[in-house]
Formats: C-alpha cells, structure tokens, sequence
C-alpha cells in the first residue's frame, strides 16, 4: 500500500511534460514541444537529448530495458524488449541509449498481419517514435509509443492511420474557423473518452471452462435461474472483493498517468465499467489499450479475471466501449459546444452539422470500424444499439433544427426566425439529460457518444473513420464558404440544405424497436448490416476508396489489406469457436452425459431389483431424455465438423466470411441448444463446467 498521496504518485511511471521540462535543455524542449503540439516534424538532432534524458529517467526508475510499443493489427499491443545494456572494452557494461533508437525500431513482424502488403512490396516494416504520446514504464521496461509501417511506406498498424485522420480532420477545422475570423487557433484536436465495460470472474471458474480460455467467451451454458431481470447490479453497491480490485487498478493506472475517473456496476450480475477522463485521440487510443492490459493483470493478481470480450455469456448483456468524442482548439474551445454568442451559436451549428452529414454519408464506414466476430452478438441484440447507425439530437436541438429547416419561428423562450450568422440566433438550451441508451451516436451537450464499439475493439478504427468523415463534410463547408460572395447567405443554406438532406440519419426514439428496423430500412434507406461479412467489403466501395485516400487516410492498398485482414479475424475467430465446441462436445459433454444416465441406470437397476418392476418414471424419462440429446449432440457435431471441412482452405476471404456465418454459426447454434438442454437434466457434479450462475455470482 502506498504511503503517498495520489497527487505524489500519479504519473509517476511517465516521462511526461513535467519530466520533460525538468530534464531537457530550454531549447531541446521547446523543440520537441512543438512537434507534440503542432506536429512540427522532429529534428534529428534533438533526438539524441531526449532519448538520453529518458533513459536516464528511466534507469532511475529501475527499468533495465526498452521496448518500441506498438499496435499492429491483430488488435493487442506488440513489444520487443531490448536491454539498455551494452558492453564497454573493459569487461563491464554500461547502459546506452540512442536518438536512433528511440526514433526508429526494426522488429522481425514477419509475423504480424498484413495483408498481403509485406509480401508484395517489402520483407520488413519499422517502428517509428510518435512522440505526441507519452513514453512510460511497465515491467522495468521504458515503453515508447511507435507507429509500425513497412519499408515502402504503408501502415501495418492502427496508430499511422489515427494519426493521419486526426491531421486531416485539423486541416480542414483550421479552414472553417478562419472563416468565422478565427486567426488564433493554431490546430484542432479530437478528444476521446472511452468508456470500459468489463466482466469479473473467479479465476477458478475461468479455468474450468475451455471456451473462456480459447475463444474469451462460453460457447456453451443454459441460463441461470437469476439473471440480470432484478436490475439489482447496476449501480449497485461494489462487492469488497471487486472493490479492492478496483482500487488497486485505479493506483496502476494512475501511476501510468491515466485518468481513470469513474467506476461502476453495469446491468449484468459480475459487470462493472470503468471510465477515464477524455485525452487527446492518440493518447486515449493508447492508453485504452494499456487500460485493458493492466484490468486483466491487476484482475490476475486478485485471483480473478477479466473478461473483455463483447458477450461472453449468452442472454446476458454485453460489454461494449463508448466512445465520448469531440472537436476542441488549442485555445481550448469546444467545437461542439453551443456557444454565448449568436455568432459562435453559428459555428457550433455548422460543426454539429458536418457530423451529421457526415454520419448519414458515412453509415457503412462507421458500422464496419466496429465489426467484429465479438461485437456480432451485440449490435442489434436488443441490449446493445442497433446495427442501424443512426443519430440522437435530443428534443431541444431537434426542433432547433427543424426551424431553421423550415424558416419557421423556434418554439423556444424568445419565438424567433433562425437566421444564421445574423443576430437573431437564440440562445442554445443546453440540454444535457440524454438518458437515451439505445442510440448508437448520441449527442449529449458538448460531444457525441459512439457507443457501438465493443469492449474488446481498439478504440482507434472508429476515430479513424469518425476523424475521416468529419473532415470530408468541412471540406465540403470550407470550399464552398471561401468562394462564397455572401458568407451567411450561403452559411445559412448550407446548413438547411444539410439538414433537409440528411434528416433521415436523425432518430430520437427507441432504437431496440422493431418498428424502427422497419422505418429506418424501408422508409429512411438506412444500412442495415447486420454482421461482419456484411459490411466489411464495403470499405472497397467507390465512395469510401475516394474519401480515405483523398484525405491521405489510407492507400488503396493499405484499405485493401484493411479488409482482408478483418475478415481474415473473423474466419479464425469462428473457426476457433467451432472446433472448441467440437471438442468439448465429444470429449466432455458426451461422456458426461453418458456418465449421468449410467448412474441413473444404475439406480433404476437397484430399484428394479427391490420392487421388481422397471416402472420408475424419474430415472427411466431422464435417461431417455438425454438419450435423445447425446445422439442430437453427437450428429450436429458431425454435421459442424462437416461444415467445416466443407469450407476448405477457401482463397476469396469475403465469401469464406459469408459462408462461415451462413454455415458455421447457425449450426453452432444448433449444437449449443441441444448441450443446453442437457446441462439442465445433468446433476451439477457430473457436468463438466461451471454453469452461468456459478460464474456470473462467483465474486463475492
Ligand atoms: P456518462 O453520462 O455517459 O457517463 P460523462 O459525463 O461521465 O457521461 O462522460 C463520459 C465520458 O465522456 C468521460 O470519459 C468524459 O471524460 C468524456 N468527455 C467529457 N467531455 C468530453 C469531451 N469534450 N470530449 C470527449 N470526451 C469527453
Ligand atoms: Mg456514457
């Protein structure tokens, strides 16, 4: 336990501003700033100061290695550990550290997906420093953020492509407020704040199910006889145990210097959700991914783990990650904040609006920057937002909106005409009492909530297609502002016409509906993609090609790659499932059940020998009730196994995707309703695993 306070300790494993500017020379430290700050390109020169400071630090701190930390696109964070030391001509050694090598790294990622890229163009990809996210220490190891990308240029990570969007969605942000007279910004950065959802369980019980342990969720499991229906966890009171888990992960974190804030009970028994306080794009993007290592390491040391997984139990609610986001200047002035001022009111309305058009153009790319196999039995489930994207205004902005879009007077406080740019914009109501849950994009006073991410996803593919398509609306804005003759003139018809184009994507209601599938699909022409093969190829369409690569997102190549790689995840994911409920079917399932009916078998043996009659009812209908559901279980798993043989070594990884889910799932399904049924006739001794009530109330 910590003497210190919390104020003494946090951030104290970062090499962050405060030991930059202790530890760097004025000059060397104003020059790296301004590469943080306005993404100046970094001088060579400076490199080998930092990387000698650091190192320094580093040592002090105990780290007696360094790692180029990265994320590569099979969604987990990547290292290679280097030793500092190096050996002097006198036999001993000393501890070094280069600029070199604090710039650049050269993992053997051979390994690493990509797509097909490496194998066309280059052998080998380096990392590369990205110095606007802090470098820190985990494990006596100094860990600095990179970018990983192969030789010929292309992104083989997800932190190239955020980087990226983030500029392009500056570039254009900077045009807009220029023309609102804004001289002073000097760049635009999105923030985030991703919000955890996560499940805790006894590691005892974790260890005794195969389909935790090889595909993060049960494959298997009959409901329990309680569930979530009390609503009695949400927001409940901590159990002691989860407590000091809790408490003990809050310290980890803050001494990574990561703002976890709030902690909490979710909706399902053993659920909790944990949430930082908003950083900058990139850094939440790291930090997220660091968040979810330490959870599973702390949860480790407290005889628990934690699962991060969109559904690991089947009929009980997911996990899922929400995306708080929003657009703020240097100056520290939220785009997406109504403003004082009829003027500023103006601005903010325009910005609200490129997210609008943006959305609506874009439904497909946001839907996909969320696909998963996981996040698959989420969306659209009834518990989770819909597959629909769609937007939440609220009351109070909606009919803001529809004024203007009809000159009609605003049936606010003062009845007024909403004239942009002129002075007769009323003040904006702020209305921040969204308690809608069930839309997948939710504005909610001063930024929107993405909330169809899953807990598991990285949280960089939704802002990078979220950064991308935000921009492409304010480039549509800035072109068509800066040759206006008449500035609010035209300001005001963009906006309504914006409006009246895209009203569709705006949905207030309830979004676990069935009317709204039906409304929003057959009345508003809104994308329905209900599964990862669904809408993943359509990154390669036309219109999305155009977007990422006009805004230097991504190559044509690098989508490419993109794609494949994706639902190449997918197969192996479903793939994996598949052949675990295969084996634990013949090999566990099976026999228990033929251990039950023999005991039970037994029993109607002795009872026979004593009345003289085979006439017991209980013993004799559970054995021919189970007789049924062994030989269902057994023939389905045939049929699974056959299925996937039958899918082969398919080449075109968009139609082996389409197949799995058409083939695989479904009789996944079938096979898992049979063991199901099983698990409820089975005495609890002879079932192999753990039932759901044993692991969702196994945290006391
Ligand atoms: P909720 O009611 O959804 O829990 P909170 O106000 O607690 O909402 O905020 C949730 C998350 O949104 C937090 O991580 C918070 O830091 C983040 N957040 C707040 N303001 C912003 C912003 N301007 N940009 C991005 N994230 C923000
Ligand atoms: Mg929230």
């Amino acid at each position: 336990m910590e003497t210190h306070s919390v104020p003494e300790y946090f951030g104290e494993l970062v090499f962050d501003d405060r030991q930059m500017r202790a530890r760097l020379s004025s000059k060397v430290y104003a020059s790296l700033r301004k590469t943080i700050d306005e993404g100046k390109k970094l001088d060579p020169k400076i490199a080998e100061y930092v990387a000698q400071a650091m190192k320094e630090w580093a040592l002090e701190k105990g780290a007696t290695h360094f790692t180029h930390w990265f994320q590569p696109l099979t969604g987990i964070t990547a290292e290679k550990h280097d030793s500092f030391i190096t050996p002097s001509p006198d036999g001993s050694v000393i501890m070094e550290f280069s600029g070199k090598e604090l710039i650049q790294g050269e993992p053997d990622a051979s390994s690493f997906p990509s797509g097909g890229i490496r194998a066309t163009f280059e052998a080998r990809g380096y990392t590369a420093w990205d110095p606007t996210s802090y470098a820190f220490i985990k494990d006596k190891t100094l860990c600095i953020p990179t970018a990983f990308c192969s030789y010929s240029g292309e992104a083989l990570d997800k932190k190239t492509p955020l980087l990226r969007s983030m500029e392009a969605l500056n570039k254009q942000a900077l045009r807009i407020l220029k023309l609102f007279g804004n001289d002073t910004a000097k760049y635009v950065r999105t923030s985030v704040g991703p919000e955890q959802e996560y499940f805790l369980i006894t590691k005892e019980m974790y260890d005794k199910r195969p389909d935790l342990r090889y595909t993060g969720r049960t494959l298997y499991g009959s409901r329990p006889p309680k569930g979530q229906e009390m609503d009695d966890h949400y927001f409940g009171v901590i159990k002691p145990r989860v407590q000091e888990f809790m408490n003990d992960l809050n310290r980890e974190l803050w001494k990574l210097g990561i703002l976890a804030k709030t902690e909490h009970n979710e909706v399902a028994p053993a659920q909790h959700e944990l949430a930082p306080i908003y950083s900058t794009t990139n850094i939440a993007t790291d930090q997220n991914q660091l968040m979810m290592e330490v959870m599973q390491k702390v949860a480790a040391r407290h005889g628990l783990v934690c699962l991060l997984h969109e559904k690991p139990f089947a009929g009980v609610n997911g996990s899922g990650k929400h995306n708080n986001w929003s657009m703020a200047t240097d100056t520290g002035i939220n785009l997406l904040s109504p403003g004082e001022t009829p003027y500023e009111n103006a601005q903010f309305l325009l910005f609200l609006c490129a997210v609008i058009k943006a959305v609506d153009d874009y439904q497909d790319l946001l839907r996909l920057s969320v696909a998963t196999a996981g996040n698959d039995h989420r969306l659209g489930a009834n518990e989770a937002p819909p597959a629909i994207i769609s937007v939440f205004l609220g009351d109070e902005l909606s009919a803001i909106l529809e004024a203007i879009e009809n000159d009609a007077p605003y049936e606010g406080a003062e009845k007024k005409i909403m004239k942009l740019g002129v002075d007769v914009l009323p003040a904006f109501p702020r209305d921040t009492t969204d308690r809608n849950r069930t839309s997948p994009f939710a504005f909610t006073g001063n930024k929107f909530e993405f909330r169809s991410l899953g807990s598991s996803n990285s949280i960089a593919c939704a802002n990078i297609m979220l950064n991308t398509v935000v921009a492409e609306s304010l480039k549509i804005y800035a072109d068509r502002l800066e040759g206006a003759e008449d500035f609010e003139k035209t300001l005001h018809e963009m906006i309504k016409k914006t409006i009246k184009d895209h009203k569709r994507i705006l949905f207030n209601g309830n979004g676990y509906d069935d009317a709204w599938v039906k409304e929003a699909t057959e009345v508003r022409g809104l994308c329905n993609y209900r599964t990862t093969p669904d809408c993943m190829p359509h990154i390669l369409d036309e219109k999305n090609v155009k977007l990422l690569t006009s805004h230097k997102v991504f190559t044509e190549k690098e989508i490419e790659s993109r794609c494949e790689i994706m639902l190449e995840n997918y197969c192996k994911q479903v793939r994996i499932e598949a052949n675990a409920m295969m084996d634990m079917a013949y090999r566990q399932i099976l026999p228990a059940i033929t251990e039950y009916a023999d005991k039970l078998s037994d029993t109607v043996a002795a009872k026979k020998a004593v009345t003289g009659s085979l006439a017991c009812s209980y013993e004799t209908d559970v054995i021919s009730k189970l007789s049924v559901l062994a030989d269902q279980i057994y023939s389905r798993s045939g049929e699974l196994e056959k299925a996937i043989i039958a899918l082969g070594e398919a080449g075109d990884v968009i139609k082996e995707s389409a197949a799995i889910r058409d083939t695989l799932l479904p009789k996944m399904g079938e096979l898992r309703a049979a063991a199901d049924e099983a698990e409820t006739l089975v005495s609890s001794e002879c079932w192999p695993y753990p039932s759901y009530g044993d692991m969702l109330f196994s945290v006391r």
